[in-house]
C-alpha cells in the first residue's frame, strides 16, 4: 500500500506568517467550497496534474542542468545579501557536490532552519552546471525521517488553497469515502458478456485506482498517465462514463412514463384535407428522400402518447425547417398548438418567414392565427398576442425565448420546436415542458441544430434523445468553394468584392468577435466597415452587430435582403438563420479564430441560390510576416470538405465537446475524465451496461450515479 507523501516544508515565498493560520484555514475552506469540493468524493476525485518524486535522494554530482531533484546535503554557509536586492543565499554541499540556494523572500524561522551546519533535505530546480549549480527557492526541511514511497501529488488549486493543506485534505477524505463497489458482480452472465465484449474483464476495483492515481509507486511509466492508458485511469473513465449513461437512460425511462397529447393527421372540420397535406400542396419543391424519412420518424413519435425528444439534425441549408413545420401541422390539425423558438428575435423573423408565409393562409381558412413574442415588444402588442395564445386561437406561436416565460399561458401546446437547440439553456427546456402540465402532460419537443453532432458525442451527451439526420441536401445547390487567403493579401479580395457587386451579386463580411471584449469587437467592426465603404465608392455597406438596436438590425436586413445594400460588413450575428439566395461571397476575416464548425455555418449563408460561391478564410500572418501554421493547418480541412459531419468530428478532436454542447451542458456536467475521441470502447461498455444495471439492480445504479454526479444530474435531464 503506497502511503500518503510527507509533504516537504513549502518555500518561505509561499507560506502565509505563523498568525495568519486560522485565517488561512478558513480562507483554503472557501477555496475548496469555490473548486466544488464539498464532498469526500468531490475530494476523492480531484485528480494531480502531475507528480513529484520525493522517493529518492539524488547525489549533487549526477543533477543535471533544468533538473528537478531532491538532494540531502549539510549548510556549509548561510548569509544575507543586500545587493542587487535583499537575498538570503545559502551553500550547501552533499559529499559529492555543491550548490548554492537563492531566496528573495524569507522569514527569521527559515534562517535559523538553514544555519550553518544544518542537514537538509531540499527539493527544487537545478540550475548550472558543475561549477555552480544553483536553487532558486527550493522548498528545504531538517533531513531525516522516510523517504515517501510513493509519487507526492501536485493538485490543480487556487488562490488560498495551498498545496499541503490541499493534499491533507484529499488523503482524509480517502480514508472516509465510502468507495464499495457500485458496478455489478461480473459474474452475471449478462453483465459478464458486457464485460467480455468490451474487453474490460479485468479493472481496478475504485479504492485501487483511486489510491493509485492520488499516490502511485515511482515505477510506474509516466507515458501511461499522461495518455490515460493505464488500468487506474481505464477505470475511473469507466465509471463516469457509465454514470453519465445511467443518468440519461433513467431520465429518458423516466420520461417514458409520462404522457403526451396524441397527434395525427386529421380532415378539417368542413372536410379539408389534413393540413400537413395542404402545405405539401402548396410547397414550391418537393421534398428530398432525407426530408420524408425524418418526416415519418417524427410524424411516428407525435403518434404515441410518449412525449418526444428528438433532435432533428441536418446541415445548413438542409431544408430542417419545412420537415419541422409539416410537424406543426400535424399538431395543429387536432385543434393543439404549436412553439417556435430561434434564439433571437432577427432569427426568429428571418427563419420563420417563409414558415408563417405558408401556413398563414391555411391556419386563416380554418379561424386561427399566428402569434408572435419577443424581448422588445410593445405592450399592448404583446398582451393582444397573450391573449391569443392562452384562448387557444393562434395555433402557432412563433418567437425567442420569450415563448417560454412564465405569463404565456398556453391553451394547449402541443409542440415545441426549437432551433438552434443549443443555444439554448436545461432551465428553459424544463419551463417549455411545464407548459401543459395543466392537462396532466408534457408537449412533444423537436429541436434542431445544423452543427452536427459526431456520433460519439451523440451516444453520450445526448443519449436521452433521439436523432433524426437530413444527409442530404435539395438539389440544383452549387458546391460553395472555399480558399485560404493571408491577410496581407486584403487588397486583393476587396477588389473581388468589387466585381461581384458589379455583376448584381452580394456580398458578406464578416469579423470575428472576440470574447473577452465586445467594445474592441465592435470597433474593429467599425473600422471595417469604414474601409470597405471607402474602397468601394458606389456601393452601400452596411454593418450589422449584437449592440445594435433591434430596429435598427431590421432595416440593415432589410436593405440586404432587399438587394439594396451590397455587401454587409457583421460580427456574428449572422452566423445561423440568415437566408438571401442573391449573396454569393463570404469573407470571414480572423477565421483563425473561429473554429471550424461555426466557419461552416457562416459559410452555409452563401451558395443558397443557383449562383457560383465562394468563401474567403482570411488568416492573420505575424509580425514577420510568415503564417500562423498551425492555423493554417486546421482551417485546410475547410476548403477540402463541405460536409458538415466531417468537420464537425475534426472540430471535436480539435476543440473538445464544449463548442458543441452550448449551453445543453453546464461546465459541471461536461466529462472530466473520460475523452470521447478515444474512449469509444468504454463509452460502449457504459451504454450497454447501464440497462441492465436499472433493470436489475437499481440500488447500486441510484448509487452511481449519486457518488458521480451528486446534485448535477437534473442538468442531463432536459
Ligand atoms: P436549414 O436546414 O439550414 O434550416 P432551411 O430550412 O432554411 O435550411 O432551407 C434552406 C432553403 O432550402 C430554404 O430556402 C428552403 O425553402 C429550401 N428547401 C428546403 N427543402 C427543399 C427541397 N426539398 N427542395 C428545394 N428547396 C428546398
Ligand atoms: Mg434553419
Amino acid at each position: 500500500m503506497p502511503r500518503a507523501a510527507q509533504p516537504v516544508a513549502p518555500s518561505p515565498a509561499k507560506t502565509a506568517a505563523p498568525t495568519a493560520v486560522k485565517g488561512a484555514a478558513s480562507v483554503a475552506q472557501k477555496a475548496l467550497q469555490k473548486l466544488g469540493l464539498r464532498r469526500d468524493i468531490d475530494l476523492a476525485l480531484h485528480l494531480p496534474l502531475r507528480y513529484e518524486d520525493e522517493t529518492r535522494i539524488t547525489p549533487l554530482a549526477n543533477a543535471r542542468d533544468g533538473q528537478m531533484v531532491q538532494i540531502e546535503a549539510t549548510v556549509t554557509a548561510s548569509e544575507i545579501q543586500l545587493r542587487p536586492r535583499r537575498q538570503l543565499l545559502v551553500q550547501v554541499e552533499d559529499g559529492t557536490g555543491s550548490c548554492e540556494l537563492r531566496f528573495f523572500s524569507f522569514y527569521p524561522s527559515h534562517q535559523k532552519t538553514l544555519a550553518v551546519g544544518a542537514r537538509l533535505r531540499i527539493r527544487g530546480e537545478i540550475k548550472g552546471g558543475f561549477w555552480g549549480r544553483q536553487m532558486m527557492h527550493p522548498a528545504f526541511r531538517v533531513a531525516g525521517g522516510e523517504l515517501p514511497a510513493a509519487l507526492t501529488p501536485v493538485y490543480p488549486t487556487t488562490a488560498g488553497l495551498p498545496q499541503p493543506y490541499l493534499r491533507r485534505a484529499v488523503v482524509g477524505a480517502l480514508t472516509r469515502v465510502d468507495l464499495s463497489d457500485t458496478l455489478p458482480p461480473s459474474a452475471e452472465p449478462p453483465v459478464t458478456q458486457i464485460y467480455s465484449q468490451n474487453g474490460l474483464q479485468r479493472l481496478f476495483s475504485l479504492r485501487e485506482a483511486l489510491t493509485f492515481l492520488h499516490h502511485p509507486t515511482p515505477d510506474v511509466a509516466l507515458s501511461t498517465f499522461e495518455d490515460h492508458s493505464h488500468p487506474a485511469w481505464q477505470r475511473l473513465k469507466a465509471e463516469e462514463l457509465l454514470a453519465q449513461q445511467l443518468s440519461q437512460q433513467q431520465s429518458r425511462r423516466a420520461r417514458d412514463m409520462l404522457r403526451a397529447p396524441v397527434l395525427r393527421a386529421q380532415k378539417a372540420a368542413d372536410g379539408a384535407l389534413p393540413l400537413h397535406e395542404q402545405l405539401l400542396a402548396v410547397l414550391p419543391f418537393s421534398l428530398t428522400a432525407a426530408q420524408r424519412r425524418v418526416g415519418e420518424e417524427i410524424a411516428a413519435d407525435l403518434a404515441r402518447k410518449v412525449p418526444m425528444h428528438r433532435l432533428l439534425q441536418g446541415d445548413v441549408g438542409s431544408g430542417k425547417t419545412v420537415v419541422s413545420a409539416l410537424a406543426a401541422c400535424l399538431a395543429m390539425d387536432a385543434g393543439w398548438q404549436c412553439a417556435l423558438m430561434a434564439p433571437t428575435e432577427i432569427l426568429a423573423e428571418q427563419h420563420f418567414a417563409k414558415m408563417i408565409g405558408w401556413l398563414e393562409p391555411l391556419l386563416a381558412a380554418r379561424g386561427r392565427k399566428v402569434a408572435w413574442l419577443v424581448g422588445g415588444q410593445k405592450k399592448k402588442d404583446r398582451t393582444a398576442m397573450l391573449a391569443l395564445v392562452a384562448s387557444g386561437e393562434a395555433a402557432l406561436v412563433v418567437g425567442t425565448h420569450a415563448v417560454i416565460q412564465e405569463q404565456v399561458q398556453f391553451k394547449n401546446l402541443a409542440l415545441a420546436i426549437i432551433d438552434e437547440q443549443h443555444r439554448f439553456g436545461v432551465a428553459q427546456r424544463l419551463a417549455l415542458r411545464q407548459k401543459l402540465a395543466a392537462h396532466g402532460m408534457e408537449p412533444h419537443m423537436l429541436m434542431m441544430s445544423a452543427t452536427p453532432i459526431p456520433r460519439t458525442l451523440a451516444m453520450s451527451y445526448y443519449a436521452d434523445l433521439d436523432v433524426s439526420v437530413i444527409d442530404e441536401l435539395p438539389p440544383g445547390r452549387t458546391p460553395i468553394v472555399t480558399k485560404l487567403i493571408a491577410d496581407s493579401r486584403k487588397d486583393e479580395v476587396i477588389a473581388r468584392i468589387g466585381a461581384q457587386v458589379e455583376s448584381g451579386r452580394q456580398v458578406y463580411w464578416v469579423c470575428p468577435l472576440i470574447e473577452e471584449s465586445e467594445a474592441l469587437d465592435l470597433s474593429n467592426a467599425t473600422a471595417t466597415h469604414a474601409d470597405l465603404s471607402e474602397a468601394l465608392p458606389g456601393v452601400m455597406v452596411g454593418l450589422l452587430h449584437s449592440r445594435m438596436p433591434n430596429a435598427e438590425k431590421k432595416a440593415v436586413m432589410a436593405l440586404f435582403t432587399s438587394g439594396q445594400m451590397g455587401v454587409l460588413v457583421s460580427t456574428t450575428v449572422i452566423e445561423v438563420g440568415v437566408d438571401v439566395p442573391n449573396a454569393s461571397l463570404m469573407v470571414i476575416e480572423h477565421a483563425e479564430r473561429f473554429g471550424l464548425s461555426q466557419l461552416h455555418q457562416l459559410r452555409g449563408r452563401v451558395g443558397r441560390g443557383a449562383a457560383a460561391s465562394a468563401c474567403v478564410l482570411l488568416y492573420a500572418t505575424n509580425d514577420s510576416g510568415r503564417v500562423g501554421e498551425t492555423a493554417k493547418e486546421r482551417l485546410r480541412a475547410m476548403a477540402e470538405t463541405n460536409d458538415g459531419f466531417e468537420i464537425a468530428r475534426r472540430d471535436l478532436e480539435i476543440r473538445g465537446p464544449g463548442e458543441f454542447l452550448g449551453a445543453r451542458q453546464s461546465g459541471d456536467a461536461l466529462l472530466r475524465f473520460a475523452d470521447l475521441a478515444t474512449d469509444t470502447h468504454l463509452l460502449e461498455w457504459a451504454r450497454e451496461l447501464a440497462p441492465v444495471m436499472l433493470d436489475r439492480h437499481p440500488d447500486l445504479a441510484a448509487k452511481h450515479i449519486a457518488r458521480w454526479l451528486g446534485g448535477k444530474s437534473d442538468y442531463l435531464k432536459a
